[in-house]
């Protein structure tokens, strides 16, 4: 059998249109070469595949991304995909949640565009966030598809596993495999839609099984991205098959059972305003979510509303991670004195302060004040490792309460086993979702507004 030549790569990114900061190049972070491959990880050669890396450019979730950014990185793309010459597969690996002002569908624009230039004979393979939109023109172009089943994602490199498996088998001889989808008019945050509680956990559970049927390859649920206010944003039932009628059958089978479910979905951790939450501190050590400004699903990560409860009531012993703001952190390396809030137009007080003490790590200014530990950081970023607290020096033991930035709890958060409480704090991916902006979502969609029909119907055959 020839050597089968595949190319690699894609965009990954989550865009809150609530968000007032754009993304641009500098925002992300390329894999490329080597490091694209070891990502994947998948044994091509084992199939006779040469694998050729593009490349992979991926940013902590944000605003809407820069037109020009989006319209160069396209071209990059496909300037490098044109130089491999002639491909026999593609394996794209993409988000699905970009939000590009006066582009309505990003993503289906890139694999279009990629399509033109592999042609027809080329097997795409494409993997997605649980949290992605999909369209008609994506499914259109592509052979095989395979999301998350897990959120929190613990599931990513099993992912492009599936869909890297899927492409492999075709290349070697299989049957090409089609794509088929029901959009499901429901739109839910990924904190009322997580896989470790119900009605997500029984319904992903499922998904392995219905795999084993006739005629299907890969099943899947989108829960889609709420956070942007556009036509394509909704959940969908997705599902990978070598027959079309069976394909479409479990398809529906999967988006009335999400369907059905819809009244069940909601946060798996209680829930509140800050005040419900500080009434209910309890004394041993226990997890404040500020999930308004949450960077990781695309806040801006500058508010202190929390902060300035937390101050106000006096909760000392607390370790508030982080709020982002380089300006501050510039002021702190000459001064005590420095303001801090709202330093990207992300919103909230703006809170006038002075340091007791302050050391400097990882391009985080580590602030000692009224008894509590607060962290500035310079760049947008995350505290949902263990190492993200131990490589400041902090040790999560010296305190009460720690408050991070985030919806529901990463994974390691969660194995702490404190009590956790997430605010309903306001910002870019504010979970008040019937408080959002809605001019280009489709109507009807739960929980926008509020009805009993639907059937699902293809509207791909
Ligand atoms: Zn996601």
């Amino acid at each position: 059998m020839a050597i089968k030549k595949i190319a690699i790569g894609g965009i990954s990114t989550e865009c809150s249109s609530y968000s007032p900061q754009y993304q641009k190049e500098s925002d992300f972070v390329s894999i490329q070469g080597q490091a694209l491959l070891d990502l994947v990880d998948f044994p091509f050669t084992d199939f006779e595949i040469e694998a050729h890396p593009v490349f992979f450019n991926r940013s902590v979730p944000g605003g809407p991304i820069e037109v020009r950014y989006f319209e160069q990185v396209k071209s990059r793309f496909i300037t490098k995909l044109k130089a491999l010459g002639h491909l026999d597969g593609l394996l794209l690996l993409m988000h699905g949640a970009m939000y590009v002002e006066g582009i309505d569908d990003p993503e289906g624009k890139w694999i279009e565009l990629a399509r033109k230039v592999v042609g027809k004979d080329c097997i795409i393979s494409l993997s997605f966030d649980l949290h992605g939109q999909l369209t008609e023109k994506i499914v259109g172009n592509i052979d095989a598809f395979a999301a998350f089943r897990t959120a929190p994602h613990i599931d990513i490199n099993r992912t492009y596993h599936r869909a890297a498996q899927m492409l492999s088998d075709m290349l070697s001889g299989g049957q090409r495999m089609n794509v088929v989808w029901h959009p499901i008019p429901v739109l839910v945050s990924g904190e009322m839609s997580s896989t470790l509680a119900e009605p997500c956990r029984s319904i992903y559970a499922q998904l392995d099984e219905f795999d084993k049927s006739d005629g299907v390859v890969d099943c899947n649920l989108l829960v889609g991205y709420v956070w942007a206010d556009t036509a394509r944003a909704t959940a969908a039932a997705v599902v990978t098959c070598t027959n079309k009628e069976s394909g479409n059958k479990v398809c529906s089978h999967i988006a009335m059972l999400y369907w059905q479910s819809r009244h069940q979905l909601t946060f798996d951790m209680e829930s509140g305003d800050i005040g419900s939450a500080i009434a209910r501190l309890p004394q041993e050590f226990s997890i404040i979510a500020d999930s308004g400004d949450n960077p990781t699903a695309g806040g801006v990560g500058d508010r202190a509303d929390v902060l300035e409860a937390i101050l106000s009531h006096r909760i000392e012993s607390t370790l508030f991670a982080a709020i982002t703001s380089e300006k501050a952190y510039r002021k702190l390396k000459k001064s005590r004195e420095f303001i801090i809030g709202n330093g990207l137009g992300g919103g909230g007080p703006v809170l006038k302060l002075s340091a007791d003490s302050v050391y400097f790590k990882n391009q985080c200014a580590i602030v000692n004040l009224q008894n509590i530990t607060l962290v500035v950081s310079k760049y947008r970023r995350s505290f949902h490792q263990l190492s993200d607290f131990s490589e400041l020096q902090i040790n999560l033991d010296d305190y009460r309460l720690l408050v991070v930035k985030s919806g529901y709890l990463a994974p390691e958060l969660q194995s702490l086993s404190a009590p956790s409480f997430m605010v309903l704090s306001d910002g870019a991916v504010n979970q008040d979702l019937r408080a959002l902006t809605n001019n280009h979502r489709n109507r009807p969609s739960y929980p926008f507004q509020d009805f009993d029909e639907f059937t699902p119907k293809t509207s791909f055959d």
